[in-house]
């Protein structure tokens, strides 16, 4: 692995910082990509790496991304993500999560964070008992609570504007949508689709989850493993990352791939796969920017009316995305990127101009 220097100037870092704090036993790293736009914000992961190189290679592929999300979101807050090395269910403590508010303190607001795989919205409000550089705490404490509903309205309005693009009209009524995964964001999603009149089809590894949403929607219900595979209109997966890959992008039966889900490409190449094979997808990242926007809502006051109308903002964002694709005859994932590029690029032009 390279030296951590040297990867942060390959990849373009700002900063890298290590937290130890020797009573709680904390080991923490953050990982500031990009403060161009504003202060970088990005989520804690708490996780058992396997090694220390293993945490810094995966907190820098994290933050970068966090810097194209809200880049391309039109959002001014740059990238950045930190992750605490260990198992929460072993380490985790009050002690050790203060310890880790006082780093994050350090850091002086060039370091926003927020809740990430390991960590709860309840570690989040602790954190801001020490310090105000924290976004997504609970209601209880001034914050925007759980991002889920906002993520999946995101969803909502990027499926409207592939509808708009594919068939000529937003609407999803009588649409056939297949959802993989139907937990707190891909339930929403089922919420909403069924209120404008789409079919569904669902899969979840847990029936309850199935049980559930079907019981309110009259979704119709397969095996965990098959969604991807469903004739319908869009695919939504909502589960886990990888969903697109080498082997399950020749047997995609939707028209459209339009999800929750976080790196939803196994591999680079599998954007000129997808490309090639006629699906249109709707660039992950773009998609489901509905969280991280409304977080960034509270630093003006948490308002949810607002935060609704800026999260719409999302059907012309993915619009913009295609357009470009078309233009410069490039995939979609790669002009979602180009967008996030030119608005930092156009950024940094006008600081070296002040
Ligand atoms: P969640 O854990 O509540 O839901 C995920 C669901 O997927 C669960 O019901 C789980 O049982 C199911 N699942 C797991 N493996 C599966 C499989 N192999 N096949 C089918 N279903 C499977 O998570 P969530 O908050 O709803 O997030 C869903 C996805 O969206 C994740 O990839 C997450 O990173 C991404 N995302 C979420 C948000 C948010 O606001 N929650 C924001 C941005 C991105």
């Amino acid at each position: 692995m390279a030296h951590p220097l040297e990867l942060m100037v390959s990849e373009g870092f700002e900063q890298v910082a290590y937290g130890h704090d020797p009573d709680s036993g904390l080991q923490a790293i953050v990982a500031v990509h990009s403060t161009v736009l504003g202060p970088a914000l990005g989520g804690t992961r708490f996780w058992p790496f396997a090694t220390e190189a293993d945490a810094l290679v995966d907190v820098c592929r994290l933050a970068r991304g966090m810097t194209y999300k809200h880049a391309a979101a039109g959002l001014d807050q740059g990238g950045g993500k930190a992750v605490i090395l260990g198992d929460p269910a072993q380490i985790r403590t009050d002690q050790l999560i203060r310890a880790y508010a006082r780093f994050v303190d350090g850091l002086g607001g060039r370091y926003v964070t927020a809740e990430d795989v390991g960590t709860t919205q309840a570690d989040m409000d602790l954190v801001r008992s020490v310090t105000p550089h924290v976004a997504g705490t609970s209601e209880a404490v001034g914050g925007s609570g759980d991002p889920s509903p906002a993520t999946a309205l995101g969803v909502l309005c990027a499926m409207h504007a592939v509808a708009e693009r594919l068939w000529g009209s937003p609407s999803l009524a009588d649409r056939h949508i297949c959802i993989d995964g139907v937990g707190k964001v891909g339930a929403a999603l089922a919420d909403h689709l069924h209120h404008e009149g789409a079919r569904l089809t669902i899969a979840d590894v847990r029936p309850e989850a199935t049980a559930a949403v079907a019981a309110r929607t009259g979704a119709a219900v397969i095996a965990a493993g098959a969604a991807h595979e469903v004739a319908c209109d869009i695919y939504a997966p909502c589960a886990l990352g990888g969903a697109l890959s080498e082997a399950t992008i020749p047997a995609l039966g939707a028209a459209a791939v339009v999800g929750s889900a976080n790196n939803q490409l196994a591999t680079e190449q599998d954007a000129q796969r997808i490309h090639g094979s006629g699906v249109l997808y709707a660039p992950d990242y773009v998609v489901n920017a509905g969280g991280v926007i409304n977080i960034a809502e509270e630093k003006a006051g948490y308002d949810r009316a607002r935060a609704d109308e800026r999260i719409r903002g999302i059907h012309d964002t993915v619009l913009r995305v295609l357009d470009l694709a078309a233009a410069e005859g490039i995939t979609t994932a790669a002009a979602a990127d180009l967008l996030a590029e030119r608005r930092i690029a156009e950024a940094r032009m006008r600081r070296a101009a002040d």
